[in-house]
């Protein structure tokens, strides 16, 4: 028998639920029940596992906790419905997520989408994997911040419990775009989205992990054949702009990121997401729009086009201050439509209401941080990082 502290289960796989079951004493199936209270009922504790018989819940209670994320707040836009959640964490961090309605262009009529679904079917929460994120990228506001840590696969997933409890409604998607780097935080995103899909009932095609190209993780997704789909940022097919744009490109130049994505696509045959925001006399050029049909034509892929969220309120500096929306946007949208390109132009969802959430994450973030720098690209996957906020609402597969 354990003693000690209780153990936080939230996060557990089925087998591990089993074998902790098994620990207390347990027949190894009790692991099964509690792994469905957690993840198919969403319970936040042990009381209401009534066919867990009472004795082990008196255990449970003395051996087990369920710690996950805890809502401070929620901020609708009364536009478009676009709810943003602030969470707490048990150390007082804080993250964001986002539930995206039915309504939004964000999962609108995607002629390419593998199973087509009414727009009112769907409902899809935007996720973070981290407080904070390393990479810096000049047109996110938490990019301006610092990071502080990993999540873990508990906090992750319970995004979405938490999110579908609050609401009542079924998530059918999510997307890892909140705030962090999603391949930094590899293992605790797998795992997380295997709870989602197992555990939750969301099927691994309609999850999405978006990365800002961080070409090892693309290729670990490739060869461990998850199943979720993948989205890159891409913002520029110019080595010098991309590079002043997301500093990630110096460890993974576009030639070694077109590479992974030629892997992934031989290894997976599924079709990759680019992600892209045209910025005011920065990417809407007539060479940048030629090496950006270029790159797209690599391999097959979709691009979502991404209206700019300005993030003048998180005080950028460098290339970010000046960032303004391109006015060819639509221009560019025919031209690579011209092109023979898939192209998606997404709504601005949740505008009204993105500025003053993120600035909230960002200044509670600001106060927490003791003054040292983390921003930077990382030399190892846990590697100084930078905090991210507003981030990928603006970023949508
Ligand atoms: S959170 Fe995303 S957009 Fe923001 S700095 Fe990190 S990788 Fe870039």
């Amino acid at each position: 028998m354990m003693t000690g502290e209780p153990v936080n289960i939230l996060g557990m796989s089925r087998e591990e639920l089993r074998s902790f079951a098994a620990e207390l004493g347990e027949r190894p199936y009790r692991g099964d029940q509690v792994y469905q209270w957690l993840y198919a009922r969403g319970a936040t504790g042990f009381d209401v596992m009534t066919d867990c018989g009472r004795a082990f819940r008196e255990t449970l209670h003395a051996r087990a906790r369920i710690a996950g994320v805890a809502q401070v707040k929620n901020q609708l836009s009364p536009a478009d419905g676009t709810t943003k959640f602030l969470f707490a964490l048990s150390d007082g961090l804080q993250i964001e997520s986002v539930l995206i309605p039915p309504s939004s262009a964000f999962e609108g009529d995607d002629p390419g989408d593998e199973e087509p679904r009414s727009s009112r079917e769907r409902l899809t929460l935007c996720v973070s994997t981290q407080v904070g994120c390393p990479l810096d990228c000049a047109f996110c506001a938490t990019g301006t911040m610092g990071y502080l840590r990993n999540l873990t696969p508990g906090e992750i997933i319970d995004q979405v419990l938490t999110v579908r409890r609050l609401t009542g409604r079924t998530i059918t998607n999510v997307v890892f775009m909140g705030m962090g780097e999603p391949m930094l935080n590899y293992d605790a995103v797998i795992r997380a989205g295997m709870l989602m899909t197992d555990g939750a009932g969301i099927a691994a095609r309609r999850i999405t992990v978006s990365t800002a190209g961080w070409a090892d993780g693309i290729r670990r997704m490739a060869d461990e054949r998850t199943r979720m789909k993948l989205a890159v940022s891409l913002h520029s097919a110019v080595p010098a702009t991309r590079d002043a744009l997301m500093p990630v490109t110096r460890r993974f130049p576009l030639d070694a990121l077109r590479a992974a994505l030629q892997y992934y696509y031989a290894r997976t045959k599924v079709r990759v997401t680019y992600e892209y925001i045209f910025f005011d006399g920065i990417n809407d050029t007539p060479l940048e729009v030629r090496r950006l049909i270029a790159f797209a034509r690599a391999i097959p892929c979709k691009l979502n086009v991404i209206p700019y969220h300005e993030i003048g309120f998180a005080g950028p500096e460098g290339i970010g201050a000046s960032l303004r929306p391109s006015p060819r946007m639509h221009e560019i949208v025919e031209e690579l439509r011209r092109a023979n390109l898939t192209v998606i132009v997404r709504s601005s969802a949740g505008e009204d209401i993105a500025a003053a959430c993120g600035q909230l994450a960002v200044q509670g973030l600001r106060r927490s941080r003791s003054g040292r720098s983390t921003r930077g690209v990382p030399d190892a996957e846990h590697g100084p990082r930078s905090i991210v906020t507003q981030h990928r609402h603006d970023r949508r597969p």
